[in-house]
Protein backbone atom coordinates (compact mmCIF):
# COMPACT_ATOMS: atom_id res chain seq x y z
CA UNK A 1 0.00 0.00 0.00
CA UNK A 2 0.98 3.36 -0.67
CA UNK A 3 1.56 5.50 1.95
CA UNK A 4 -0.03 9.07 1.76
CA UNK A 5 2.39 12.39 1.44
CA UNK A 6 2.06 15.80 2.20
CA UNK A 7 4.12 18.18 1.27
CA UNK A 8 6.12 20.46 3.99
CA UNK A 9 8.64 22.12 1.67
CA UNK A 10 7.79 23.54 -1.04
CA UNK A 11 10.13 23.38 -4.26
CA UNK A 12 10.52 27.21 -4.18
CA UNK A 13 11.36 27.45 -0.59
CA UNK A 14 13.65 25.25 -1.13
CA UNK A 15 15.07 27.55 -4.11
CA UNK A 16 15.34 30.90 -1.82
CA UNK A 17 16.64 28.66 1.15
CA UNK A 18 19.79 27.06 -1.40
CA UNK A 19 20.50 30.50 -2.64
CA UNK A 20 21.11 31.39 1.02
CA UNK A 21 23.27 28.66 1.54
CA UNK A 22 24.57 29.37 -1.90
CA UNK A 23 25.86 33.06 -0.86
CA UNK A 24 26.70 32.26 3.15
CA UNK A 25 29.25 29.22 2.05
CA UNK A 26 30.70 31.77 -0.49
CA UNK A 27 31.22 34.20 2.01
CA UNK A 28 32.71 31.78 4.66
CA UNK A 29 35.53 30.44 2.56
CA UNK A 30 35.73 33.44 0.32
CA UNK A 31 39.44 32.36 -2.14
CA UNK A 32 40.75 29.55 0.35
CA UNK A 33 40.61 26.06 -1.57
CA UNK A 34 37.32 24.36 -0.60
CA UNK A 35 36.29 20.35 -1.05
CA UNK A 36 32.82 19.91 -0.87
CA UNK A 37 31.97 16.53 -0.42
CA UNK A 38 28.12 15.02 -1.13
CA UNK A 39 26.84 11.95 0.69
CA UNK A 40 25.44 9.81 -1.62
CA UNK A 41 22.38 9.09 -2.61
CA UNK A 42 20.31 11.30 -0.67
CA UNK A 43 22.31 14.88 -1.11
CA UNK A 44 22.49 14.45 -5.03
CA UNK A 45 19.97 16.80 -5.74
CA UNK A 46 20.26 19.22 -2.58
CA UNK A 47 24.24 19.30 -3.98
CA UNK A 48 23.79 19.62 -7.66
CA UNK A 49 21.40 22.63 -6.91
CA UNK A 50 24.06 24.10 -4.11
CA UNK A 51 27.23 24.13 -5.98
CA UNK A 52 25.39 26.07 -8.50
CA UNK A 53 24.38 28.52 -5.93
CA UNK A 54 27.59 29.58 -5.24
CA UNK A 55 30.00 32.35 -6.14
CA UNK A 56 33.27 30.55 -5.42
CA UNK A 57 34.80 27.69 -7.00
CA UNK A 58 34.75 24.49 -5.12
CA UNK A 59 36.47 21.17 -5.93
CA UNK A 60 33.71 18.17 -5.59
CA UNK A 61 33.61 14.90 -4.21
CA UNK A 62 31.22 12.08 -3.48
CA UNK A 63 31.20 9.44 -0.70
CA UNK A 64 28.18 6.82 -0.01
CA UNK A 65 28.09 4.99 3.64
CA UNK A 66 26.00 2.24 4.65
CA UNK A 67 25.47 1.11 8.19
CA UNK A 68 24.90 -2.41 8.71
CA UNK A 69 24.06 -4.46 11.81
CA UNK A 70 21.11 -2.34 12.91
CA UNK A 71 17.65 -0.97 11.16
CA UNK A 72 19.50 2.33 11.92
CA UNK A 73 23.04 3.55 11.68
CA UNK A 74 23.17 4.15 16.09
CA UNK A 75 22.77 0.44 16.07
CA UNK A 76 25.07 -0.33 13.06
CA UNK A 77 28.22 -0.70 12.05
CA UNK A 78 29.09 2.37 9.63
CA UNK A 79 31.46 1.82 6.48
CA UNK A 80 32.13 3.35 3.03
CA UNK A 81 30.58 1.73 0.48
CA UNK A 82 32.12 4.46 -1.92
CA UNK A 83 34.88 6.50 -0.44
CA UNK A 84 36.73 9.92 -1.89
CA UNK A 85 39.01 10.18 -4.70
CA UNK A 86 40.38 13.53 -3.90
CA UNK A 87 42.62 14.02 -1.14
CA UNK A 88 41.74 16.75 1.78
CA UNK A 89 45.10 16.89 3.71
CA UNK A 90 45.59 20.23 4.49
CA UNK A 91 42.31 21.65 2.34
CA UNK A 92 39.09 22.78 4.06
CA UNK A 93 36.10 20.52 3.61
CA UNK A 94 32.09 20.99 3.74
CA UNK A 95 30.34 17.50 3.99
CA UNK A 96 27.11 17.88 2.74
CA UNK A 97 24.46 15.71 3.49
CA UNK A 98 20.73 15.16 3.45
CA UNK A 99 19.78 14.86 6.44
CA UNK A 100 21.51 14.97 10.13
CA UNK A 101 19.42 12.74 12.17
CA UNK A 102 21.05 11.14 15.14
CA UNK A 103 24.15 12.85 14.37
CA UNK A 104 26.39 8.83 14.25
CA UNK A 105 26.82 8.79 10.24
CA UNK A 106 27.91 12.64 10.12
CA UNK A 107 30.14 11.61 13.35
CA UNK A 108 31.90 8.42 11.48
CA UNK A 109 32.59 10.79 8.53
CA UNK A 110 33.53 13.56 10.20
CA UNK A 111 36.25 11.48 12.19
CA UNK A 112 37.57 10.04 9.12
CA UNK A 113 38.60 13.49 7.44
CA UNK A 114 40.16 14.35 10.23
CA UNK A 115 41.95 11.88 10.24
CA UNK A 116 43.35 12.38 6.80
CA UNK A 117 44.13 15.88 7.61
CA UNK A 118 41.13 17.80 6.85
CA UNK A 119 42.33 21.78 6.90
CA UNK A 120 38.62 22.52 8.38
CA UNK A 121 35.29 20.59 8.67
CA UNK A 122 31.88 21.85 8.41
CA UNK A 123 28.98 20.13 7.94
CA UNK A 124 25.78 21.71 5.61
CA UNK A 125 22.37 19.78 5.39
CA UNK A 126 19.22 19.78 3.61
CA UNK A 127 17.70 19.00 7.15
CA UNK A 128 18.86 19.13 10.27
CA UNK A 129 16.81 17.09 13.01
CA UNK A 130 18.82 18.56 15.79
CA UNK A 131 16.32 17.35 18.34
CA UNK A 132 16.59 13.70 18.20
CA UNK A 133 20.78 14.02 18.08
CA UNK A 134 22.98 11.43 19.83
CA UNK A 135 26.14 12.30 19.38
CA UNK A 136 27.48 15.88 19.14
CA UNK A 137 27.36 17.12 15.77
CA UNK A 138 26.57 20.82 14.41
CA UNK A 139 25.17 21.51 10.96
CA UNK A 140 27.02 24.70 10.15
CA UNK A 141 24.83 25.73 7.39
CA UNK A 142 21.45 23.69 8.23
CA UNK A 143 18.84 24.32 5.43
CA UNK A 144 15.81 23.64 7.47
CA UNK A 145 14.68 22.58 10.97
CA UNK A 146 12.75 19.43 11.43
CA UNK A 147 11.15 18.34 14.84
CA UNK A 148 9.67 14.92 13.82
CA UNK A 149 7.97 12.88 10.63
CA UNK A 150 9.63 11.29 8.27
CA UNK A 151 10.26 13.01 4.95
CA UNK A 152 11.40 11.68 1.20
CA UNK A 153 11.81 13.79 -2.21
CA UNK A 154 14.52 16.41 -3.24
CA UNK A 155 17.10 13.56 -3.63
CA UNK A 156 15.50 11.79 0.09
CA UNK A 157 14.24 7.93 -0.29
CA UNK A 158 11.78 5.96 1.10
CA UNK A 159 12.93 2.23 -0.07
CA UNK A 160 14.06 3.93 -3.22
CA UNK A 161 11.29 5.77 -4.17
CA UNK A 162 10.58 8.97 -4.39
CA UNK A 163 13.60 10.93 -4.92
CA UNK A 164 12.84 12.51 -7.89
CA UNK A 165 9.86 14.43 -6.37
CA UNK A 166 10.92 18.66 -6.42
CA UNK A 167 9.60 19.16 -2.58
CA UNK A 168 9.91 17.47 0.63
CA UNK A 169 7.12 15.74 1.97
CA UNK A 170 6.36 13.66 5.11
CA UNK A 171 5.71 9.98 4.29
CA UNK A 172 3.58 8.85 7.21
CA UNK A 173 0.00 6.59 7.38
CA UNK A 174 -1.07 7.87 11.35
CA UNK A 175 0.47 11.36 11.93
CA UNK A 176 0.09 14.33 9.44
CA UNK A 177 2.20 16.89 8.34
CA UNK A 178 5.15 17.98 11.00
CA UNK A 179 6.36 21.43 11.38
CA UNK A 180 9.81 22.36 9.47
CA UNK A 181 11.37 26.22 10.11
CA UNK A 182 13.99 28.11 8.38
CA UNK A 183 16.93 28.55 10.47
CA UNK A 184 18.08 32.01 10.42
CA UNK A 185 21.12 32.52 7.37
CA UNK A 186 24.15 32.08 8.93
P1 LIG B 1 21.94 9.58 11.35
O1 LIG B 1 23.20 8.79 11.37
O2 LIG B 1 22.14 11.07 11.51
O3 LIG B 1 20.90 9.07 12.32
O4 LIG B 1 21.33 9.25 9.96
C1 LIG B 1 21.09 10.17 9.03
C2 LIG B 1 20.69 9.50 7.73
O5 LIG B 1 19.49 8.73 7.89
C3 LIG B 1 20.34 10.60 6.77
O6 LIG B 1 21.49 11.05 6.09
C4 LIG B 1 19.33 9.93 5.89
O7 LIG B 1 19.99 9.21 4.88
C5 LIG B 1 18.60 8.99 6.83
N1 LIG B 1 17.40 9.67 7.35
C6 LIG B 1 17.20 10.21 8.58
N2 LIG B 1 15.98 10.78 8.68
C7 LIG B 1 15.40 10.61 7.46
C8 LIG B 1 14.13 11.01 6.91
O8 LIG B 1 13.26 11.63 7.53
N3 LIG B 1 13.92 10.67 5.59
C9 LIG B 1 14.83 9.98 4.84
N4 LIG B 1 14.49 9.70 3.58
N5 LIG B 1 16.04 9.61 5.33
C10 LIG B 1 16.31 9.91 6.62
MG1 LIG C 1 22.29 10.55 4.36
MG1 LIG D 1 17.88 6.53 2.53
Amino acid sequence: MTPSKHMIISSEAIAARVKELGAAISEQYGNEPLVMVCVLKGAFIFFADLVRALSIEPEVDFVRLASYGGQTSRKGRILFTKDMELPVHDKHVLVVDDIVDTGHSARYLLNVLRMRGAKSLRVCALVDKHQRREVDVTVDFPGFTLFDGFVVGYGLDHAERYRHLPAVYTLNEAKPASAATREEAQ
